[in-house]
């Protein structure tokens, strides 16, 4: 950046050699690795391998526009040297390479995401261990092997070659390279791992050839081993597997490459492996993880399909699916696109919006078959990846009919999840509208008295619990022409379908009991002013004897209170429904027929705040909700 200000302090400065701390993060982090109880610790290697490939990727791409940044060495490889003498192990790549002050950046601070999840996720959790191979931490992982590292780095292009040495704890340094290792380095990064006793297997060639073979054959970089004799054999495949023929693959080479491209460690849930060809030609090899990864909540919501250019690798921030599918991992690989496109030309360009067309349709298409064909791998996706779906639900409205088919819900109806298909199937004679409740648990909306009226007719309701569950249900949603309704939002009419238990049924309403109840609501709605916008008599409740439900036009009153949480949006006044045939609502009716009104106004309050409580609230005014209970009660027991 600053150039002129740098060479100006260089020679009394940076000549020396400068000790810098980690980021606290990074402490914390060299800390788990130098005591990890972590078995596995073969995964330092794929992650430096990684990260050498991810280097001559970059090359790769910046010497498209600036050729001259590939002299020095011709070729894009990683090699792996063993030195039994030393007790060393070396992993040299010939990548863009990190000039003195990406080192300092690179090398102190935890820039990834995942491992930040990765520590939240471990204060989080009792067993950090298992937690370190659930997904990559990156350069770092070294130090499960290594009690000393020595970074030899020289930036593409760039006559100066810079050495970061660290022994773990609480910093590293930072020096210009000798003579001696600056030639070993004409370009890229060499990283010395200075191995622990007690990893010394990391330097028997055939024990790295395995890890090697079992992590990174993808990798499209040829890697080398060095044997005893000092000479050099590459030992991955580095062909891109997605160009290969699906007859010559099996299942393992999938798993090992979707291990390799999602730094996982689990089994992929669902492969799609095909190429397209016509106005666009393609190849495309996507990953359905079976576990969710760690950031699957990020709030950057990026997917993480990489593009390819004719085997070159552009960018993994390509947009090629919506962020509903960022759960989704691999590689498509262009024949059409140009190779020098910049990431902000890809950003609206026609053909990447219509390969994510494509690959939309085929991921989807892909999810509906399994829903069909294996139910129960199907419903294990779902559990991992449904919330994230349902977003879908909520911002793609092209895609919307599609979604809601493949949704599954916990319902009323049993343990097991349902498609809506099923509930359809389903309806109770006369039901015309698909019913559900939001809320924070199923156990909570199971308890809701908004359900009353519907169990007591056999109606299946849909339990709602993810929080976006109270986003997209704000969208107008209907499967096989039944709209989604709310239990706790507007009118409910099951007048016409039939009650479970024949004997409470048609109890047909006097009119002047009618005529009482109107004249009582009128009554409790002026007593209780504009705290309601509204209070009628209930369809929804057989047992309660109250309960608040938002207006027909309103927003449900769950999403009101997420938005409240999040300092967005206030709440609006719900209307307060009475059930007219419950004992309190008869007191209450007493009440205010003798003209008792301190007494009437007193159980009107107190069936508003029960209903605030039982949507998990509280009272608008506790002190005078416990001073009207008490009240109550008193009188109650002095009268008994
Ligand atoms: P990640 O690779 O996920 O970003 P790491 O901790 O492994 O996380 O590496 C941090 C950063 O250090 C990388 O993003 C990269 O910029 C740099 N880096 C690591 N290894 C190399 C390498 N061999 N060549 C060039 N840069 C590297």
């Amino acid at each position: 950046m600053d150039d002129a200000g740098a060479s100006a302090s260089r020679p009394e400065e940076a000549a020396r050699s400068q000790t810098h701390p980690f980021q606290a993060e990074v402490a914390e982090l060299l800390n788990l690795m130098v005591h990890s109880v972590y078995s596995e610790t073969d995964i330092f290697l794929r992650e430096l391998i990684s990260n050498g490939s991810d280097a001559c990727d970059k090359l790769r791409y910046e010497s498209i526009a600036r050729p001259e940044l590939l002299a020095g060495a011709d070729r894009f490889a990683i090699r792996i040297l063993p030195d039994k003498a030393t007790g060393t192990l070396s992993i040299a790549d010939t990548g863009i390479g990190m000039d003195r002050q990406e080192l300092i950046d690179n090398l102190g601070t935890v820039a990834r995401s995942g491992t930040k999840a990765f520590l939240k996720g471990l204060s989080e959790a009792k067993e950090g261990a298992g937690l370190i191979g659930q997904f990559g931490i990156g350069f770092y992982a070294a130090f499960m092997v290594a009690d000393r590292i020595t970074v030899t780095s020289r930036r593409a292009g760039s006559g100066e070659a810079w050495v970061w040495t660290s022994s773990g704890g609480a910093g590293f340094d930072v020096a210009p390279a000798s003579a001696e290792q600056a030639a070993r380095v004409p370009r890229g990064t060499e990283i010395l791992l200075h191995l622990k006793e007690d990893a010394k297997r990391y330097l028997e060639p055939f024990e790295l050839e395995r890890i090697i073979r079992s992590y990174s054959d993808h990798i499209l970089f040829p890697i080398e081993l060095v044997d005893d004799k000092g000479e050099a054999r590459q030992v991955n495949a580095a062909s891109a597997l997605w160009q290969r023929s699906k007859s010559e693959l099996k299942q393992e080479d999938y798993t090992q490459a979707y291990r390799s491209l999602a730094m996982a460690f689990d089994e992929p849930a669902l492969t799609l492996h095909y190429k397209v060809e016509g106005r666009q030609s393609y190849a495309v090899l996507l990953f359905i993880p079976s576990t969710p990864p760690f950031d699957l909540a990020d709030p950057i919501r990026k997917g993480r399909v990489k593009l390819y250019v004719r085997r070159v690798f552009i960018t993994d921030d390509a947009d090629l699916l919506p962020a509903w599918l960022r759960f989704v991992r691999g590689v498509v690989d262009s024949e059409d696109l140009p190779l020098n496109v910049s990431r902000e030309m890809l950003q609206n360009n026609p053909q990447v919006t219509q390969i994510r067309n494509g690959l939309t349709g085929r991921v989807l298409g892909e999810l509906e078959s399994t829903a069909t064909k294996d139910a129960e791998a199907y419903a294990k996706i779902w559990e991992a990846f449904g919330p994230v779906l349902k977003e879908g639900l909520y911002e793609d409205r092209e895609r919307r009919d599609q979604l809601l088919a493949l949704a599954r819900f916990s319902t009323t109806a049993g343990s097991g999840m349902r498609s809506l298909e099923a509930y359809v199937a389903d309806l109770k004679p006369n039901q015309t509208e698909i019913y559900y409740l939001v809320g924070e648990s199923a156990e909570r909306i199971r308890s809701n008295p908004k359900l009353e009226a519907a169990r007591a007719r056999g109606i299946e309701v849909l339990l709602l619990t993810d929080p976006i569950d109270a986003f997209w249900t704000v969208m107008p949603q209907e499967l096989g022409g039944k709209k989604l309704k709310s239990l706790s939002q507007g009118d409910v009419d099951f007048g016409l379908i039939p009650l479970l238990d024949k004997r409470e049924a048609d109890q047909p309403e006097r009119e002047a009991a009618k005529q009482d109840d109107e004249a009582l609501i009128a009554s409790v709605k002026a007593m209780l002013g504009d705290t309601v916008s509204d209070v009628r008599a209930s369809q929804r409740l057989t047992d309660s004897a109250a309960c608040l439900v938002a207006t027909a036009q309103g927003r449900d009153r769950e999403l009101e209170r997420l938005l409240a949480r999040q300092n967005r949006g206030g709440v609006t006044k719900p209307i307060l429904e009475l059930n007219m045939r419950h004992d309190l609502v008869c007191a209450l009716a007493a009440a205010h027929a003798d003209k008792r009104e301190a007494e009437a106004a007193d159980i009107a309050f107190l069936l508003l705040d029960q209903a605030h409580i039982l949507d998990g609230e509280m009272p608008s005014d506790p002190a005078a909700f416990a001073k009207r209970l008490n009240a109550l009660v008193v009188r109650g027991l002095r009268a008994g």
